[in-house]
């Protein structure tokens, strides 16, 4: 349910509505919008009577919610949420470019990516330490040496880090990192989303399963909000259908339908959707041009010695040309 407040209301009764509201154990999520306050109900709301509410003074209406996914539903949120990721910010209109090696290899190696992505204009450097590979003998990553790693890259060149979480028991080894990853893998990994969202505030980039639907994507967002951190970033990176030809089929049109659904901003993965490093660019562009809030690419120095994913990497050079073509279409666009 959610009750819209009326223009000018005050605000005392406003609080008053939210103590009746939490005195029916329902938690009150007041969103300040440009155009309209809203308070979103979460809870059990079968008990509240919506004509004993709309009857109050402040309130202009109140909706029921259809969908089963509330804190992340645009309903409840009217205007597009800005997160910021250790001083970048996307969302709202702020695009955001995350880039950088699938794994993190050596501190040379993630170090001379970090500079080079940074001087194309990437804000945020990813690099796995931990990996979750389909199988066991291929490399896991380096760990907590990685994490090490890519915070001395953070280091040197300012930007804020992304990595991989793939399990809670690793979480204080998160500390100084800026965006958690949670994969593909895990979308569903309820446990995990549960954990994570209860114990950090940290922006968390959650990945779209493989087979995946949009609604099962924002039920997971809605498992990492409802858990008490709303600093959810969507990530559309492809999904599984007949195609082989690539990687995976890339679903570029749900970026516009969950623009729509969700106030949550959402990134689009070229180098997983495609697999190939001469589809990431033209991929890259068509997302940035649908309206995408950002993009997360996987550049590598020396892709053809990758230790993972070095097919769909792209160097550093393909990088920049991609960087300044993507810059071209959010000015003809965006600006
Ligand atoms: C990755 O970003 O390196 C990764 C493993 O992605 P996904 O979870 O989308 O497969
Ligand atoms: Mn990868």
């Amino acid at each position: 349910m959610i009750i819209l407040i009326k223009k000018g209301a005050d605000e005392a009764q406003v609080e008053n509505l939210k103590g009746l509201l939490k005195s029916k154990n329902i938690e009150p999520h007041v969103s300040q919008g440009s155009l309209q306050t809203v308070i979103g109900c979460v809870g059990d709301v079968a008990e509240l009577d919506p004509g004993l509410i709309e009857a109050l003074d402040v309130v202009e209406s109140v909706q029921r919610i259809q969908e089963p996914y509330k804190a992340a539903n645009r309903k409840f949120h009217p205007d597009d949420s800005v997160i910021d990721c250790g001083g970048v910010k996307i969302g709202g209109g702020a695009f955001s470019v995350i880039a950088g090696p699938c794994s993190v290899e050596s501190e040379e190696q993630i170090v001379c990516v970090a500079k080079a992505v940074k001087a194309a204009g990437a804000t945020m450097l990813r690099g796995g330490a931990f990996k979750p590979r389909t199988s066991p003998y291929s490399f896991q990553g380096l760990g907590k040496a990685g994490l090490d790693m890519l915070l001395t890259a953070k280091k040197e060149t300012g930007l804020p880090i992304v990595t991989e979480l793939m399990d809670f028991q690793h979480i204080d080894l998160f500390n100084d990192v800026d965006v958690i990853q949670i994969g593909a893998r895990n979308m569903q990994n309820f446990n995990l989303l549960k954990e994570v969202g209860s114990y950090t505030k940290k922006p968390i980039l959650l990945k779209r399963g493989m087979c995946a639907t949009l609604q099962e994507l924002l039920m997971s967002a809605e498992y990492i909000m409802a858990s008490g951190n709303e600093n959810v970033i969507l990530c559309e990176r492809g999904i599984r259908t007949y195609e082989t030809a690539m990687r995976n089929t890339l679903d570029l049109a749900v970026v516009p339908a969950l623009r729509r659904l969700t106030h949550l901003p959402v990134v689009v993965d070229p180098s997983h959707a495609t697999g190939y490093a001469y589809l990431v660019d033209p991929v890259a562009v068509a997302a940035t041009a649908i309206g995408a809030d950002g993009l997360i690419i996987e550049v590598h120095n020396d892709p053809p010695h990758a230790k993972c994913d070095g097919a769909q990497s792209q160097t550093p050079a393909m990088f920049e040309a991609t960087m300044q073509r993507i810059a071209k279409v959010r000015k003809a666009l965006f600006a």
